[in-house]
């Protein structure tokens, strides 16, 4: 086939670019359209990356470039799945690849999980970043005792958040709602609570050391034992993260002056098994598990001993699902689509035509980068099936859009695209911030302007 072949990439998160750019250097024929439900593109780099890390939101130039390649179109405020299906798709592209990342939280499935105040703590990143979906939550800073459930960098990120004095993020891209909240806030102590040990905390290291060096804060760890098995999962050199963790916790362990000072105390072996309260929370009551199995296969049992934690705000942050889409396999228990290097299956045969990369193909793990890797191994899975896929005559978006717009959707382009992004630094610069972002969909399309001509 000689004609254009079309793409149609579902999501604008770092496995979507990655995943076009990996496209579109492959072969001149390729035209990538990517479909993404905000108005906004960059997914999780936007809107999950932490306002005080901005190097990490740096990676955004390279999906710029990659958005300037010959080939690729943007089509933002276009919930695939709402607006239009995943049959819609494939029956107009060539192929159909989702990178629509994870984002339904993971329930820890106890009493009194509903109760006010206990939160996911992606709600409170999406809050704090600027996400329309989370733009009118509500976080109750006035209690001085906050835990966290989860060892990873997104617990990580919570507590530096909570625990960072507001001056320190007055000159970020956080949101001016969130900034006006935390300026409040009464919080005192926050508890890092993991279900295993320090050998086995998920933190990346330098994530971990930077809460140890935050100004006017503690942090603190609970004294602990590393018993034969953690010694082998530590001394086994591809395990140099762990090592450098038990450094960090060795050092917080060390006993530190509190006095007028925040807190972050991390404890471990603990699963909360209950909360409670009345008009919100008010506690925590938790079993100490003792870990059990082979090296890097340590799981926690819980023993007969508790413990109760009085805490009046608590956040889940055990990690992300991704959510099914319509029509298509899913597995519930890992909350991914089932796929073979990228080609997604269905009952152990290749569904033509649709793939899968990212947090949705793998789970919600690894670093931005990460995607990079992921998402050329499904591009070459599509890649090989081209000759098959090429076949029929599709023109991508043409066929889709009179529909989209007849359905009273308006698709943001890339322009549009560009002109919110240089409204939203010129707010910024007029705030002292790198940008102040808008964080409802109705300002941002105003602002994009583009309508349904
Ligand atoms: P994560 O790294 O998978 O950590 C989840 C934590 O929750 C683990 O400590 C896990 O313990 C615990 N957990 C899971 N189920 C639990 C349960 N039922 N009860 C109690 N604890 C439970 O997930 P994440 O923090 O959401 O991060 C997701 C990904 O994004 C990670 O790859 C992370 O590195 C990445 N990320 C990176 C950055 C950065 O680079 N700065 C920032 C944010 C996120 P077990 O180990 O026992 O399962």
């Amino acid at each position: 086939m000689t004609g254009p072949i079309h793409i149609a990439i579902v999501g604008s998160g770092p496995s979507g670019f990655y995943a076009a750019e990996a496209l579109l250097r492959a072969d001149p024929r390729l035209r990538v359209d990517m479909f993404e439900r905000l108005p906004t593109p960059f997914g999780l780099v936007r809107s999950g990356v932490a306002p005080d890390h901005p190097k990490l939101k740096e990676v955004c130039r390279v999906f710029e470039q990659i958005a300037g390649l010959e080939g690729f179109r943007y089509f933002g405020n276009l919930a695939v799945g709402e607006a239009l299906s995943v049959d819609e798709l494939r029956a107009a592209y060539h192929a159909v690849v989702l990178a629509c990342g994870a984002s339904i939280d993971r329930k820890m499935g106890i009493p009194g999980e509903a109760l006010p105040n206990v939160h996911a703590a992606t709600e409170f990143v999406g809050w704090y970043n600027g996400h329309p979906d989370f733009r009118d939550l509500t976080f109750d800073l006035s209690q001085e005792t906050v835990a966290i459930v989860g060892h990873g960098n997104v617990a990580a990120d919570v507590a530096r958040i909570l625990a960072k004095p507001v001056d320190e993020l007055r000159h970020t891209d956080i949101a001016a709602h969130a900034l006006e909240v935390l300026a409040a806030s009464r919080v005192r102590e926050i508890e890092i609570i993991g279900r295993r040990g320090p050998a086995q905390a998920k933190f990346t290291p330098r994530e971990l050391r930077e809460l140890g060096e935050i100004d006017g804060c503690v942090a603190v760890s609970e004294a602990f034992e590393l018993d034969p098995t953690c010694r082998a999962e530590l001394a086994d050199r591809g395990n140099v993260n762990a090592v450098k963790n038990v450094e960090s916790f060795q050092r917080f362990a060390v006993h530190a002056e509190l006095s007028g000072k925040r807190v972050l105390r991390f404890r471990f072996c603990l699963s909360p098994r209950r909360l409670f309260g009345t008009a919100h929370v008010e506690g925590m009551t938790m079993v100490r598990n003792r870990l059990v199995g082979p090296a890097f296969a340590q799981t926690a049992e819980p023993t007969e001993v508790t413990e109760t934690l009085a805490c009046g705000l608590v956040f889940k942050s055990i990690g992300y699902r991704g959510q099914p889409v319509v029509g298509l396999p899913y597995a519930a228990e890992s909350g991914t689509v089932p796929h073979d290097e990228g080609r997604v299956v269905e009952r152990g045969c290749a569904v033509a035509g649709v793939y899968v990369t990212g947090w949705l193909k793998r789970g919600a793990t690894g670093i931005i980068g990460t995607n990079r890797a992921d998402s050329i191994e499904t591009v070459r899975s599509l890649l090989a099936d081209l000759p098959a896929l090429s076949a029929g005559g599709k023109s991508g978006a043409e066929a889709l859009l009179p529909a989209v717009r007849a359905r009273g959707v308006a698709p943001v382009s890339l322009d549009g695209w560009h002109r919110l992004d240089a409204a939203e630094m010129e707010r910024g610069r007029v705030a002292g911030k790198p940008r102040e972002k808008f964080t409802r969909v109705a300002e941002m399309l105003a602002v994009v302007g583009e309508g349904l001509a």
